[in-house]
């Protein structure tokens, strides 16, 4: 097993990057900023994009897939998006290599130069919008609901497994309407999905809100955002979704003949998630032992581990093991029967607490004569002595139990971590030493939100949606403000 992992008090963050490495989530890999994602991960991973492909088809979303390379200048054909994304864009220039000719080693081939240099997609907008041209004429073919799940390249200078790769796993919706109405009431139903999956399969508790001009998507006329708070007080960005106006469609000349026979600009969204969501999942319940995850993310979700000696007492509680599993597997319970000889129970005990599988059932001998099972919780670590014939129902129960506690425990965390302040004084003290969100006044220009994050390192999460209105003075400048907004220290 090697050594322990280091506490979260000593260090957050290498707590953090041991824990995805140990658990065997995710590795470092050769290409700078690259990660692979080990099986262990990708089950989590899979999991997660089962239920949201499942809830955008629910929606009326379909897959669609669409190049991995866009031409240099659709991306230039939209002026903020280009600026916004220019800076980190990987271009492929060439497209073949030859022997050096003093033969030392493989070089470009000079002339295998590209006319038209390729940019690998940051995001996909302009090469679908470009395609939408063709696919959109008329308002009967509006809505358009594309989704697709791909791989997007960024050329992040600092990088954190899942938390914030060069390329990424993600799903981008894009999304065209008839009228502006239509797509701003897409881009909020879809804040609400995300919040929806967020919390109900993840346990992550969010706060749903606009996002500030300056934190806004390049390209979009509103962001709309749910931003999830982690365990040592830093939000993180869980999922956008951008209303994009008639930026696109101007940009890329898509327009449909209304019922009137008008020609109309054509009205867009666009919104991702992102392998990032791995990285909310295990900063948000994580504890110093390992991985927790709630049961429905689980890849497992009871493993079994029998406690014996010799073969005898393996196969007799083998036979008992046998009905269990399939009656549970019936319920829809993933369960994993660990009965390989070439490891001792203390060391699956381990493993399983560091993978964060939600229950795990243990059988020796004493079980045996007494007709029990030992149940233990990942969340808690509470152990119980559970009766044969009430394990079945006590196992579907606590799963269930363990998804809300682990979501109760999170909102509390959070509700905790709300913290008002009215100077800007008290602002600098609670963002340095309790973190968190902070609800503050703010005069609503990005001067003074820039002042603030050069200062202080945090910046605006969001508007929440449901903010109050509320006079009061920006906390820096004392020009008035209508409501407070949600300050945090972001990853
Ligand atoms: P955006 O297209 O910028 O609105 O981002 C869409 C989603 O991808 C958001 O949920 C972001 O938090 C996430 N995301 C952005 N950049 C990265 C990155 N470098 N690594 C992982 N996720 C990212």
């Amino acid at each position: 097993m090697g050594k322990k992992l280091t506490s979260r008090a000593e260090d957050y963050s290498k707590w953090y990057n041991e824990l995805v490495v140990k658990a065997d989530l995710a590795e470092n890999s050769g290409v700078r900023g690259c990660m692979v994602i080990k099986p262990y991960g990708f089950a989590i991973w899979e999991k997660m994009q089962a239920e949201l492909d499942r809830m955008f088809k629910e929606t009326g979303h379909q897959n669609a897939y669409f190049p991995l390379f866009i031409p240099k200048s659709y991306l230039s054909k939209e002026a903020s998006h280009v600026e916004g994304f220019a800076k980190e864009c990987a271009v492929v220039t060439h497209y073949r290599l030859k022997n050096a000719e003093d033969g030392s080693g493989i070089v470009v081939d000079e002339d295998a130069k590209l006319e038209e240099e390729l940019i690998v997609r940051p995001t996909s907008e302009t090469i679908i919008w470009d395609t939408y041209r063709k696919w959109i004429q008329s308002y009967r073919d509006l809505p358009l609901l594309i989704n697709q799940w791909a791989n997007v390249v960024r050329w992040e200078m600092r990088t954190r497994l899942f938390l914030r790769t060069a390329e990424f796993l993600w799903q981008e919706g894009h999304t065209a309407h008839a009228t502006e109405k239509e797509a701003m009431e897409e881009a909020k139903m879809i804040m609400h999905l995300y919040a929806d999956f967020v919390e109900n399969h993840m346990a992550v508790p969010v706060i749903k809100g606009t996002k500030t001009e300056s934190e806004r998507f390049a390209g979009a006329d509103e962001t709309y955002c749910i931003e999830a708070l982690m365990q040592d007080g830093k939000a993180l960005q869980a999922g956008t979704s951008h209303f994009l106006g008639q930026n696109f469609a101007k940009a890329f000349d898509v327009k449909y003949a209304s019922k009137e026979g008008k020609q109309e600009y054509v009205w867009a969204t666009s919104w991702g998630v992102s392998t990032r969501l791995m990285g909310a999942l295990i900063m948000t319940h994580s504890d110093d032992n390992g991985l927790v995850i709630p049961p429905k993310l689980a890849p497992i979700q009871v493993v079994i581990v029998p406690i014996y000696k010799g073969e005898d007492q393996l196969s007799a509680i083998s036979d008992r093991v046998g009905p269990l599993v399939k009656e549970l597997r019936a319920k829809g319970v993933s369960v994993k029967y660990d009965n390989r000889d070439t490891h001792k129970p203390g060391f699956k005990f381990n493993e399983y607490e560091l993978k964060g599988v939600p229950i795990r059932l243990a059988i020796g001998q004493r079980d045996m004569e007494n007709g029990t099972f030992e149940v233990a919780r990942r969340d808690t670590l509470e152990k119980m002595v559970v009766a044969a014939d009430e394990v079945v129902d006590r196992v579907v129960g606590l799963l269930d139990e363990i998804q809300n506690a682990m979501y109760q425990r999170a909102k509390n965390h959070q509700q905790q971590h709300i913290t008002k302040v009215d100077s800007y004084g008290d602002f600098k003290k609670v963002i340095a030493e309790k973190g968190g969100f902070v609800a503050a006044h703010w005069d609503g220009t990005p001067e003074t939100e820039n002042r603030i994050k050069e200062e202080t390192k945090a910046t605006i999460r969001c508007i929440p949606i449901d903010v109050e209105e509320e006079l009061g003075s920006c906390m820096v400048t004392g020009k008035p403000s209508k409501y407070r907004v949600l300050f945090a220290k972001a990853y």
